[in-house]
């Protein structure tokens, strides 16, 4: 297959081998809501519109096709879809 050249920036999947313009991103974020006592107890109001990503932590990117793994950070994920090695994976 000569599809190496001239295509919209694509890559494969190392574990299925397709490919892929985008990835799953799993994110742990920080999400606002109401907070107050309802019937003495703690409760969570519906969420605020602000939903934060912790960028310290790290986040996973998976192959939306297999869902493999592909990078556990935002610049592995962001060189795996420029095409370049992710750092520490095979
Ligand atoms: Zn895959």
């Amino acid at each position: 297959m000569n599809t190496e050249t001239g295509e919209a920036k694509k890559v494969k999947c190392p574990q299925c081998g397709e490919e892929v313009e985008n990835l799953v991103a799993f994110s742990l974020c920080w999400q606002e809501s109401d907070f107050r006592l309802v019937d003495n107890e703690g409760s969570y109001g519906g969420p605020l519109p602000d939903v934060v990503p912790v960028e310290s932590i790290e986040n996973e990117f998976e192959c939306p096709k297999c869902s493999a793994p592909i990078a556990t950070g935002y610049h592995s994920a962001v060189a795996f879809l420029k095409g370049e090695k992710a750092e520490g994976k095979s």
